[in-house]
């Protein structure tokens, strides 16, 4: 195949890729709750087909959705399950039991590194099984405010990075999503706002790894999205870097209005990129 028509192949592929935005609710809204948010969503939210929306309610209200969702606005996301399949862990729900319930599971959130201790290594087996069961990991990445200032922050991603995706193939690593997530931007840790320059240059830095380990094809394809205090008024600041593929939100995802401004700010660049991209 000419060299011409294979870069045109990969742009195009680039061009198509959908703008994730996910909303993590946390341990937030019981069944009924969580029934009205999405109703209210589903009214305001159209169906695009650029813009890939994801809801991750508890665990407990997951099941309850599913029969709830128009599946052509929305997916869901499990905020965590157990890395092992079945067997004697009283209280854990696995990604096998999830499979058929949602499409993403978010895997390393800094709440869960922080409160339950999850370590790389459980966080490395959690992503694998994630796979194994045909979900889609989002693994969470981020520095916290002292390793920041420590200088530290290469490092920090480059370990929780390279451990979590070690046992995937180059196919797996490229369906799969990689979110910034720095603790100190986000909301429960402290929520400083962080500079979109200075997001950019960890996301580069992300995606220069994958590179690195993975290859060119890899690290472009992976989805790299930002995660920290977004909501309507700030998104797009971060959805218009070069590379971010969207956003995780979560004390926003809890608000129809804000929520919806969100998938709308991403409808709007979105459109004035193809634009832009179309010479208009
Ligand atoms: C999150 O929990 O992943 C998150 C980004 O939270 P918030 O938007 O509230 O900072």
């Amino acid at each position: 195949m000419a060299k011409s028509s294979t870069i045109s192949i990969v742009t195009v592929m680039l061009k198509m890729k959908r703008t994730l935005i996910i909303g993590n609710w946390k341990m937030n809204l019981n069944t009924s709750q969580a029934s009205i948010l999405v109703h209210r969503l589903e009214e305001r939210i159209k169906n695009h087909t650029n813009i890939e929306v994801v809801l991750a309610p508890s665990m407990l209200v997951l099941q309850p959705l599913s029969t709830q969702i128009d599946r052509r606005k929305f997916r869901l996301a499990a905020q965590n399950a157990h890395q092992k399949d079945e067997g004697a862990y009283t209280g854990e729900v696995s990604f096998a039991m999830l499979q058929d319930i949602v499409h993403y599971a978010i895997i390393g959130h800094s709440e869960r590194r922080i409160y339950f201790h999850e370590n790389l290594d459980t966080i490395r087996d959690k992503v694998a099984a994630a796979v194994r069961n045909g979900i889609t990991p989002i693994l969470c990445v981020g520095e916290s405010q002292t390793e920041r200032n420590a200088g530290e922050t290469k490092r920090v991603i480059h370990d929780q990075l390279v451990t979590a995706i070690s046992n995937l193939t180059s196919a797996e690593i490229e369906n799969m999503v990689i979110a910034y997530e720095p603790v100190w931007a986000i909301s429960t840790f402290g929520g400083i706002l962080a500079k979109p320059d200075d997001i950019k240059k960890v996301m580069d830095y992300i995606r220069h790894q994958v590179s690195e380990l993975y290859g060119k094809k890899t690290s472009e394809t992976v989805r790299v999205i930002y995660g920290g205090s977004v909501d309507d008024h700030i998104a797009g600041g971060y959805l218009d870097i070069d590379g971010c593929d969207g956003v995780l939100v979560g004390g926003a995802s809890l608000n129809y209005h804000k929520f919806s401004g969100i998938v709308d700010a991403a409808n709007r660049i979105h459109n004035k990129n193809g634009d832009e991209q179309n010479g208009r």
